[in-house]
């Protein structure tokens, strides 16, 4: 266990490893099971009154495993309860259809994460789940969107792909105003640079695929909620028959005792890059979010600790072809969907402008998105400084 003074790396090394999960290993084992045995009537009883709070009953309800994995979440980033899912999709699904009923209208922040979008727009949608979407800078002018039938307000800061940082605290306070529940994807900030509890957020997402477990081989989603919310979440996420496999907790929880030194080395890394785009002539702006060129830089700057490896980069100009020439170039990004594992990587967004609805994109200028991973940043300088050679050579070639 982590005791609540504890500076967070220390919290990391501790959290969740009490005596009564680990024995006396040091890591909490693997526990496989979907029957758990009972000695006797009265004991499968007692475990059944029980169910609800991390004791043996049935394997959908977890083993040891789980629950040291559930309390270290809870002891990291706050709150009464954490639920498991199987990825972050579903933690995000899990947390909104806990909640929103049919006649219910749900505030979305314009940047979310792309299945998320999806999500509201095709399954809450015909569940009678009406969505709009706001735009990530709007701030305490939330309240004129607000709606009598409003029960969610959902953020994600900073914005997948444009990284805008909102203003949680605002948000939270017109929510409260109109007695609104508020959830908040945490996973860019990683329980470590953000506490989205302390600013009023009711439930908070991550997906554990990325910084928690780390190493770009695990999916796996939390929702932590606060002791209002808990039960109802922990309720209906086991409903829908929300599980996770204990093999990939162990991963998960494994590569989460490494994560406050992680994330000081992708910050580090992450900034040198940044830095030296910042003076690449191709580039328009640096969309990191500890850099005042990007939106919502100042609520960053009072609401995290840190950054970590992941940001943007708005080019001036570039065609897909000089684009294309300068991705498949290089060495040590690699090209590949998610973030937060241990090694670079590199997409360009083309889509944008059809994935943002309350906001303008100006698509004439491309983004590029960069996980600057744990390699030495002067050889992924080299490596993109070899990219944009090949970018100018296919530029002029149109
Ligand atoms: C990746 C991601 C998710 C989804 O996580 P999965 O484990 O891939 O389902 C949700 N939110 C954000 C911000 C993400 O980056």
């Amino acid at each position: 266990m982590s005791s609540k003074q504890d500076k967070s790396a220390t919290k990391v090394i501790n959290a969740g490893r009490a005596k009564q999960w680990t024995g006396s290993a040091v890591n909490p084992p693997v526990v496989r099971a979907s029957t758990i045995i009972f000695d006797s009537v009265a004991q499968m009883q007692q475990a059944s009154t029980k169910r609800a709070d991390a004791a043996p009953f049935y394997g959908r309800r977890g083993t040891s495993t789980h629950f040291a994995f559930q309390a270290a979440i809870t002891e990291l980033q706050g709150g009464a309860g954490t639920a498991l899912y199987p990825s972050g999709a579903a933690a995000i699904s899990g947390a909104l259809l806990s909640f929103l009923r049919a006649g219910d209208h749900l505030l979305m922040v314009d940047s979310v994460y792309e299945p998320t979008r999806e999500l509201c727009d095709t399954l809450l949608q015909g569940f009678g789940i009406d969505t709009s979407y706001y735009d990530p800078l709007i701030g305490e002018n939330i309240t004129s969107l607000i709606r009598p039938n409003t029960r969610v307000i959902f953020m994600e800061s900073p914005g997948s792909i444009t990284m805008e940082v909102q203003d949680v605290p605002a948000l939270c306070r017109a929510a409260k105003a109109h007695n609104i529940m508020t959830m908040l994807d945490n996973t860019w900030a990683t329980p470590l640079l953000c506490d989205p509890f302390s600013m009023g957020i009711d439930i908070v997402i991550h997906a554990a695929t990325k910084y928690i477990a780390g190493h770009s081989d695990v999916m796996l989603g939390t929702a932590t909620a606060s002791a209002a919310y808990w039960r109802q979440l922990q309720q209906h996420s086991y409903l829908l028959g929300q599980c996770t496999s204990p093999d990939d907790i162990y991963l998960a929880s494994r590569g989460l005792r490494t994560l406050s030194v992680r994330l000081k080395q992708h910050q580090h890394n992450a900034a040198t890059v940044a830095a030296w785009l910042a003076t690449r002539p191709e580039v328009d702006h640096i969309r990191h979010p500890a850099f005042d060129t990007c939106p919502g830089n100042a609520c960053f700057q009072r609401d995290f600790n840190g950054s970590n490896g992941l940001f943007s980069v708005v080019l001036k100009h570039g065609s897909r072809t000089a684009i294309n020439a300068m991705l498949d170039s290089l060495q040590h990004f690699k090209m590949g969907f998610s973030w937060g594992g241990y090694e670079s990587l590199i997409l360009a967004v083309n889509n944008i402008d059809r994935i943002r609805t309350a906001t303008q994109w100006d698509k004439s200028k491309p983004l590029l998105r960069l996980h600057i991973g744990l390699e030495d940043p002067e050889d992924l300088i080299a490596d993109l400084s070899h990219g944009f050679a090949q970018f100018h050579a296919h530029q002029a070639s149109i």
